[in-house]
């Protein structure tokens, strides 16, 4: 490993700052490659020798009951929970044990958690703005001029998200899903290669449950997607891979179909 790898985003601010993600080498493979991880809490093994790989430009659904894990191997990816044991690597040569939440963020990975969190009082345009600017206060990065590029980001955004129409309005006036589908416009902004969504339609309407999940197939290619779902309608209608967690390991990957055929899997999660 080079250092010089270690840090591809350095220059710019954390969080909602902008992401030069093109450190991330993946050439030679998958862009998370978590190994034997292990996380104790007094303990007990919320993640118990996981490892899993996500390929460049996948969408990957992961399931499994409450407690599998799934939350705190979120955790773990982005530098919340720190694993005991195992290693956890973003593409070829970062690793990510060593880097902070910050930097984590910066080179590439963004985490959308379940509670929206948009500026209720700016325009959804304006809260894909702040989401792009390094500059975090919001009357700096609101009176710097945006370029044509910018513009055109943001409209692309706009139109991925399904808000086009809805650019000037208050996002607190926001119905809960579009909320949620801003948030997701948010985190674009910054360009991450990898995005890890934890129970993205928890709340919503069938429609919107719908018109989520053709955002995420959207998502794929150009970005690495990697969803943690209870709704299994959901995941019917955006799964290529699953992997079921059960007890911090993986328990079982495949096609729905596969897993639907799997008696372990019937018996800890999908049930008869
Ligand atoms: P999931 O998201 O699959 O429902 P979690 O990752 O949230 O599961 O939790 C896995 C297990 O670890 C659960 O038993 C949970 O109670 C436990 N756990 C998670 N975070 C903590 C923590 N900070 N302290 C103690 N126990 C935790
Ligand atoms: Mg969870």
């Amino acid at each position: 490993m080079t250092d010089g790898q270690v840090l591809p985003g350095e220059g710019g601010s954390a969080g909602y700052g902008r992401v030069a993600s093109e450190g991330v080498d993946t050439s030679h493979g998958p862009i998370l490659y978590l190994e034997d991880i292990t996380v104790s809490f007094d303990g007990f093994r919320a993640l118990n020798k996981l490892t899993l790989t996500i390929d460049e430009g996948e969408l990957r659904c992961i399931i499994g009951p409450n407690g599998a894990g799934k939350t705190t191997m979120m955790d773990v990816i982005t530098g919340k929970t720190r694993a005991d044991a195992g290693s956890v690597f973003f593409g070829q040569s970062i690793d990510l044990s060593r880097l902070s939440e910050a930097q984590i963020a910066q080179a590439g990975i963004g985490r959308k958690f379940q509670k929206p969190t948009v500026f209720e009082n700016h325009t959804v345009f304006e809260n894909l703005e702040l989401a792009m600017k390094t500059d975090k206060t919001v009357r700096a990065s609101l009176q710097a001029k945006l370029g044509a590029q910018q513009l055109e980001r943001i409209g692309r955004t706009l139109d991925l998200i399904q808000l086009s129409e809805q650019a000037g309005k208050m996002a607190g006036l926001l119905s809960h899903g579009q909320k949620q589908w801003l948030e997701i416009g948010m985190l674009l902004m910054q360009e991450p290669k990898l995005v890890l969504l934890d129970e993205p339609v928890a709340g919503m309407t069938d429609e919107e449950t719908e018109r989520t999940a053709d955002l995420l197939k959207n998502l794929a290619g150009e970005h690495s997607v990697v969803v943690v779902e209870h709704d299994m309608e959901f995941i019917a209608r955006i799964a290529n891979i699953v992997t079921v967690l059960h007890e911090g390991s993986v328990l079982a990957e495949g096609t729905l179909d596969q897993l639907k055929a799997n008696e372990r899997v019937i018996e800890v999660y999908l049930g008869r």
